[in-house]
C-alpha cells in the first residue's frame, strides 16, 4: 500500500511510499503514477514509484507480464485525485491556515 501514515516523534505523517523501494516519495514532480492492467472493465491498478531506476525496473517487470498500460506524472495524478473528489489544495491549505 503506497499510502501510509507514520509518526515523528509526537507528529503524524502522511506520506507516499514507493512500491519499489519502500522509500518515502518527498517530491512529487520526481515520481509516478504507473497504471497497471488489470481484468476489470475500465479499471486499471495503481503503483506509486520514484522515476529512474523504481520506474525503470516497475516496466521491465510489468511489460514482460503484459499489465503494462502506462504512466503519468505524480503531481498531475495527485491533482485529478484531488479534484475528482471535489477539493481545492489551496482553498483548503488557506481555510486551514496552511498557507
Ligand atoms: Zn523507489
Amino acid at each position: 500500500m503506497a499510502i501510509r501514515i507514520t509518526t515523528e516523534g509526537d507528529r503524524l505523517v502522511h506520506a507516499i511510499f514507493c512500491d519499489a523501494c519502500q522509500a518515502v516519495i518527498a517530491d512529487a514532480t520526481m515520481a509516478a503514477l504507473v497504471c497497471v492492467r488489470t481484468d476489470l472493465p475500465r479499471t486499471a491498478g495503481a503503483m506509486h514509484l520514484h522515476k529512474g531506476r523504481c520506474l525503470d525496473a516497475a516496466e521491465q517487470a510489468l511489460r514482460g507480464q503484459e499489465l503494462w498500460d502506462g504512466w503519468v506524472e505524480l503531481a498531475a495524478h495527485l491533482e485529478q485525485l484531488v479534484a475528482g473528489l471535489g477539493f481545492e489544495l489551496a482553498a483548503s491549505s488557506t481555510a486551514r491556515g496552511q498557507s
